[in-house]
């Protein structure tokens, strides 16, 4: 049984930096990568896009290109349960439902998800149900000591190998080979607010969509 992937995010907006993780974790991986939007959380305006703008703007960073896919559970779940909080050990829950006990499932991640991932909700039960792929990240140091909760979780759990994640449904960690990247999608956010640079950090599809609607404060064209 294929492993599958999913790589959650806010993605407010998508970057360049976003789409190389992907691609990285396609091609390393050889499988599609899903690519799976946050909902707006309950009770709060959006402060810069949309759930719905987002996941366009994921599609249209997507294009056609083979190997990547939209995963919108996360807006439908929302849709029927308004008021509900997304976490992602419920998607993941929900996506080990789907695809039954034995199937590799991984959650792809930068480093600095992986530093804080003592703080997601119900955190110990995340290496139950799936494995992790962690890209690094300028800032989010891997080498150095680890908060010694989350050192504890992760012990064991490397694999030395892609094949590592296909020997088990869930529990391996594994690094993406993968240069890194500096965009962050709240420098794109201070860069428009700043009046300076920002496209090239994004696909020109995504930049054109912010541009048309003067998201982020973009000035319109
Ligand atoms: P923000 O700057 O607002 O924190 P972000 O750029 O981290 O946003 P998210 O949508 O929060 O964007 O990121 C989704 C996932 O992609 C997270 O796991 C994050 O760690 C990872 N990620 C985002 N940008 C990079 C990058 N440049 N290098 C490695 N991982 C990244």
């Amino acid at each position: 049984m294929g492993l599958r992937i999913h790589y959650g995010g806010t993605f407010d907006p998508v970057h360049l930096g976003h789409l190389a993780i992907a691609r990285a974790a396609r091609d390393q991986l050889q499988v599609a990568v899903r690519l799976l939007p946050a909902a707006d959380p309950p009770h709060r305006a959006a402060p810069g896009a949309d759930a719905g703008q987002r996941a366009h703007m994921l599609a249209l960073a997507i294009g056609d290109e083979p190997g990547l896919l939209l995963d919108l559970r996360e807006l439908e779940r929302s849709t029927r349960q308004p008021g509900v909080p997304s976490y992602t050990v419920d998607t993941l829950r929900e996506l080990r439902t789907e695809l039954g006990p034995h199937q590799p499932l991984a959650w792809l991640v930068g480093a600095d998800s992986l530093l804080g991932l003592t703080g997601w909700h119900d955190w110990e039960a995340l290496f139950g149900l799936a494995h992790f792929i962690v890209a690094d990240r300028p800032g989010s140091p891997l080498e150095q000591a680890l908060p010694p909760a989350l050192e504890a979780a992760l012990a064991g759990r490397w694999a030395d190998h892609e094949r590592a994640l296909l020997g088990a449904p869930a529990g391996r960690v594994l690094r993406l080979q993968t240069p890194l990247r500096e965009e962050s999608a709240s420098a794109v956010r201070a860069r428009i607010a700043a009046g300076e640079d920002w496209r090239s950090l994004l696909p020109p599809a995504v930049a054109d969509y912010i541009a048309d609607r003067g998201l982020y404060g973009a000035r319109r064209v």
